[in-house]
This record gives C-alpha cells, sequence and structure tokens, in this order.
C-alpha cells in the first residue's frame, strides 16, 4: 500500500480524553477515531490489525469444528422476551421500534437468536452436537464506556453457541473451545490467564474468562501464590476461620455518633478496630429488600449475594429509597430493629463479633456491645465478602494474591436456561423431547486489538507482533525525489510483494524525520530505509522490537527477511 493513498491521520499531541496507552496509541498512530461515546471508526491500519486477529479466530475455531455463520444485530423482542430477558437485562440493551411499532433490540449477544433459529431448524439427535459461531458487531449500552476500544457501546465480538444431546458432549466441546481460545491468545502474542467466573446475566455453571494480565484492567484475579488456582476476584469464595475474642459479652448500649457515618469514622470515632464494626447495607434483590452484613473490614460481594438468592438483579438500595424503607439515612444502619418485611443476612465473619458496634436505625446514634444472635437474627450467615489478598487460596494450597485483568474471552455452559425458556427441544434415541443442553463462547474482538496494543508499546509507539501487525515492512525512501531512492524503493516494493510480505510504502513528500517517527508510532516490524546509498544497492534494515540496525545490500535483503520472519 501506498502510504499517499491510504488514510494514516497520525497526531503528534496526546489527546486529552485518552488516559490509557493502547487508547492514546491507536488515535496517534490512526487506527482508530472516536465517533461518539464509544463508538469507533476503524481506519485502515485499525482494519488490517482486525482482520488479523478475525484470522487466527476463525482458524482455531475452525480447527475445534466449529462453523461460521453471521446473524442479525436487529432482533425482534419477542426473542428477548422468550427468555425473559428483555425484562432483567436492563439499560445495556439498546432497544428501539420500527415504522408500525414494532420493538426490537441491537443485539448484545445472540443467544435468543440462536436457540430461536436451532429449535427451528433441529429436531433429531442425529443433528448434535453443532457449534456454530459468528463475528459480528455487538450493541451494549455501557454506563461507562471508556479505555477506547476496551469498553465500547458498539464492538466487534465473536461469539459462539453449542447444543448437545448430553453433558459428556458439552463438557467435550467446552474443552475444546478453552483449547481453541488459549490458542487464540497465545498466538496474539498476550500474557493471560484462564480464570475461574460469574456467569452474570447468561445464566448456566461452569464458566472462564480469559483474562489479560494488565494494569488496566477492570477485573481483578484472584490467584494462588502456590498452585494454579485462579478466579475472578467476584467468584472466589472465602475458607476463611474466624475465632471470637475471649471476652465476655457485655450489655446492649446506644451511644451517640453525631456526624459519623463511614466504619473508620465510627471506629475511630468509638476508638475500635474496624473489625470490630458491622457493616450493614440494603440491597434490593430483584424486588426483596435484603439487610446485608458483613464486618467493617469486609465488603459486601454482590454477585456472592445474587448467587446466594438465585436472584436476576441486585442493586445497593439508593439513598433515599433507603430512608423510606429504614426510616434512617445510610451510615446509621442496622440489624437491631429492622422492619420485619426486610431479611437480614451476614457474611461467616459477623457470626463471631463480640460486643460490636452496629448502627441503630436511627439518626447519629450507634450501638456498642452488640453480639449477634443475642441482639439480633438473621436468616442465615453465608459467603457474601470478597476475599482479600492473604486469605487462605480456596484450593487450599497457598494465599491469594491479586492482579488486574482485561477480560478478552469468556466461555460458559450454559444448560438448558434458554432452550427450556424457549423451546428448543430434540427427539432422543428413544423418540422423547428433551431440551438442548447448550455452551455458549465470546471473545471480545476490537478488545483484544486494544488489549495487544496495551501490552506490546514503547515511549515511541505501537510495537506489533509479526503475526497480527498491519504491514510486515515499512518501505520509506528518505527523499521520494531521489530519482536513485525513488527507483529502488519502487523495485523493492514490487519485489517484496511478489515474496509475499505486505509493505507500507511510504512515498509521501515529508521531512524524513516525520517519516520515521510516524513509523515509529505506527510499529510495522521491520522498516527499509532506501536511502544515501541507494545508488550501490545498499538499504538499511531496522527492527522495531528491538532497534537493532542492519545495512543489507539488495540481492540478500530476501535472505535476512526470511531469517527475521521465520
Ligand atoms: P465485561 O465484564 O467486561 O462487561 P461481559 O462479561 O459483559 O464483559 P460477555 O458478555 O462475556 O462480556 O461478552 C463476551 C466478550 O465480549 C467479553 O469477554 C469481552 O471480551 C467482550 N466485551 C464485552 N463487553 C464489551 C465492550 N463493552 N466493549 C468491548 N468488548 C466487550
Ligand atoms: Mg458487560
Amino acid at each position: 500500500m501506498r502510504q499517499s493513498m491510504t488514510l494514516i491521520p497520525t497526531l503528534r499531541e496526546v489527546p486529552a480524553d485518552a488516559e490509557i496507552k493502547s487508547h492514546q496509541l491507536l488515535l496517534r498512530a490512526g487506527f482508530i477515531r472516536q465517533n461518539s461515546s464509544g463508538v469507533y471508526s476503524f481506519l485502515p491500519l485499525g482494519k488490517k490489525v482486525l482482520q488479523k486477529i478475525e484470522a487466527i479466530v476463525r482458524e482455531e475455531m475452525d480447527e475445534a469444528g466449529a462453523v461460521e455463520l453471521l446473524m442479525p444485530a436487529l432482533q425482534q423482542a419477542e426473542f428477548w422476551q422468550e427468555s425473559g430477558r428483555w425484562y432483567t437485562y436492563g439499560p445495556e440493551l439498546m432497544r428501539l421500534r420500527d415504522r408500525n411499532e414494532r420493538e426490537f433490540a441491537l443485539g448484545a449477544t445472540h443467544e435468543e437468536v440462536i436457540t430461536s433459529l436451532i429449535r427451528d431448524e433441529v429436531k433429531s439427535y442425529k443433528r448434535l452436537p453443532l457449534t456454530l459461531y459468528q463475528i459480528q458487531t455487538k450493541f451494549r449500552d455501557e454506563k461507562r464506556p471508556r479505555f477506547g476500544l476496551l469498553r465500547g457501546r458498539e464492538f466487534i465480538m465473536k461469539d459462539a453457541y453449542s447444543f448437545h444431546s448430553n453433558q459428556e458432549s458439552l463438557d467435550e466441546v467446552y474443552q475444546q473451545l478453552f483449547t481453541a481460545y488459549s490458542n487464540i491468545f497465545r498466538r496474539c502474542g498476550l500474557d493471560f490467564r484462564a480464570v475461574i467466573a460469574d456467569s452474570g446475566a447468561m445464566g448456566g455453571k461452569d464458566t472462564h474468562e480469559f483474562m489479560v494480565l494488565s494494569d488496566v484492567g477492570e477485573d481483578t484475579i484472584a490467584y494462588s501464590d502456590t498452585s494454579d488456582y485462579a478466579a475472578n476476584i467476584e467468584m472466589a469464595p472465602v475458607n476463611a476461620t474466624y475465632e471470637k475474642k475471649q471476652e465476655a459479652e457485655r450489655e446492649l448500649e446506644k451511644v451517640q455518633t453525631a456526624g459519623q457515618k463511614t466504619i473508620d469514622e465510627v471506629s475511630s470515632f468509638l476508638n475500635v478496630e474496624a473489625a470490630d464494626c458491622i457493616k450493614s447495607l440494603l440491597f434490593k434483590v430483584d424486588e426483596k429488600y435484603v439487610l446485608v452484613l458483613v464486618r467493617g473490614d469486609h465488603e459486601v460481594n454482590d454477585i456472592k449475594l445474587k448467587n446466594l438468592y438465585g436472584a436476576a438483579v441486585v442493586e445497593l438500595a439508593e439513598a433515599a429509597e433507603t430512608k423510606e424503607v429504614l426510616q434512617c439515612s445510610v451510615g446509621s444502619l442496622g440489624p437491631i430493629g429492622t422492619p420485619e418485611n426486610v431479611e437480614i443476612v451476614a457474611d461467616h465473619a459477623v457470626k463471631y463479633i463480640v460486643n460490636g458496634i452496629a448502627g441503630a436505625n436511627e439518626e447519629d446514634y450507634h450501638y456498642v456491645n452488640v453480639n449477634p444472635e443475642r441482639d439480633f437474627q438473621v436468616s442465615q450467615f453465608a459467603d457474601l465478602r470478597f476475599i482479600l489478598e492473604g486469605d487462605a487460596s480456596p484450593d487450599g494450597q497457598g494465599h491469594i494474591r491479586f492482579a488486574k485483568g482485561i477480560e478478552v474471552g469468556h466461555v460458559f455452559k450454559l444448560g438448558t436456561r434458554y432452550s427450556e425458556a424457549m423451546n428448543a427441544v430434540y427427539l432422543d434415541e428413544n423418540g422423547r423431547t428433551q431440551p438442548m443442553i447448550m455452551g455458549c463462547y465470546g471473545i471480545g474482538v476490537s478488545r483484544t486489538l486494544a488489549a495487544v496494543a496495551e501490552q506490546f508499546n514503547d515511549e515511541k509507539g505501537l510495537v506489533w507482533p509479526a503475526d497480527l501487525a498491519p504491514y510486515q515492512i515499512h518501505l520509506i525512501p528518505v527523499n521520494v525525489k531521489d530519482e536513485e531512492q525513488s527507483a529502488l524503493a519502487e523495485k523493492l516494493y514490487s519485489g517484496l510483494r511478489q515474496q509475499g510480505y505486505e509493505v507500507l510504502l511510504d512515498d509521501r513528500q515529508e521531512r524524513p524525520g516525520v517519516k520515521f517517527a510516524d513509523s515509529d508510532l505506527i510499529g510495522i516490524p521491520v522498516r527499509i530505509t532506501v536511502g544515501k546509498k541507494a545508488g550501490e544497492g545498499i538499504v538499511e534494515l531496522k527492527l522495531r522490537t528491538t532497534g537493532e540496525v542492519l545495512e543489507v545490500k539488495e540481492d540478500s535483503l530476501p535472505e535476512q527477511l526470511r531469517s527475521i520472519f521465520s
């Protein structure tokens, strides 16, 4: 490709609203442009990298026995109503009406569409298992679109769905796709881990997330310092053992704590440890109010709460709502004297508090010498807190450490969540009707692109791994007006392309400094500079990764390049 003929609008300045390296560099190097919040154009270079990632994804998915198809992004509401997610997916689902006032969603994911397709087309166990995938634009009206392609409102996903007549077959395909995913992210050069995850809005049980280790990741991975245990922090169960303090239970007392609201404020005001406080938070679990208690130095894990109740939606009650239900503001909530209609659940650690502190459900008052089970009852004690660094690893081996991760892929065993809701059934060997067993498997293709950019860069710009680079060779005649240089560059341009290389020729009439800076910014693995020694057939070859420079005679170039790219 001739640079004069394509669109690579590089920027010298760091765009103000781009907080992280990958976002800054993809903008500066002219790979993407923002259209509206969380919505981007892939410019020619960005599109090329996307295609390379997609090619790897296709190869590995095909190898794993999956077959590509393409489903519509515009999805009728009826499918989502059948599955129930029309009511539970929330504002992330982009909804619209057609001219006849019929409701639609823009596909955030495709379980509904594919389940409706397969229930119509597959009737017998003989056609199962079947694994289908697509690479397609998805829409999610994210609350906080950010970090460029990492969290978009319109983004590219590879999504796959498998259908089975028995659990073993699902297990087998899940394993095959797990392997395919590992291959894909390895071939993208990414430093990643597969971690145990939560199935979220998707329903279902077994699930792993593929996380690229990165400080800009939004997810926290809890991993063992000794074994290969790794889980999304949301999912890591806490196996801690607690002990009660050896002191006699004292009499419950109400004290004034004017203006002291947070655990920190209350514990320093009363001169006790945060671990002696009971933190009380009002949650709305589906339609029900639940007061959740954890120790003052712990945090409520709302995923665990959600799983405890098998709820679709769990939200912290808003301040106004809390006031209405408990007649008291957030800083003074507590388990003593809560109304009947509010259920109380507590994390295991709370049970071991002796003479603790809790809000009095009365503005500016707390109770001291609170003893669980003596002073209040809970409907149950459960694991409701986030694991902490230093906690025992859930597999019993070693202790927990934290790392940040970017979720690039997710594999789920859905079971019959969708087939039952949407009546996707088949006839088994005995002619009996059975719901299909399903799995689903997603890769954020555009997010993967950003994750690669985040991992591969230096102070000068992007540094693409050879297999994902938009071009393999950046060919730069220093002065295009120089006839010798121009002639040699043209000769190499056609020769190298004939040898199968993808070449970007910088045929622009720009100062050498500008060309080199752009080249470093773009990050193509090999730069060939045609300069003063063009007349002798000598060019300069520079590797983007190491900065290593070689002078090479024109005729030994093919061999040099072969060894670089092998
Ligand atoms: P997240 O927790 O990051 O919102 P998710 O759990 O909602 O992700 P899935 O529904 O599992 O994501 O979607 C499959 C894949 O699509 C994810 O693993 C991720 O790589 C990608 N993805 C999800 N949301 C976005 C987004 N807003 N922008 C870009 N990629 C996304
Ligand atoms: Mg999400």
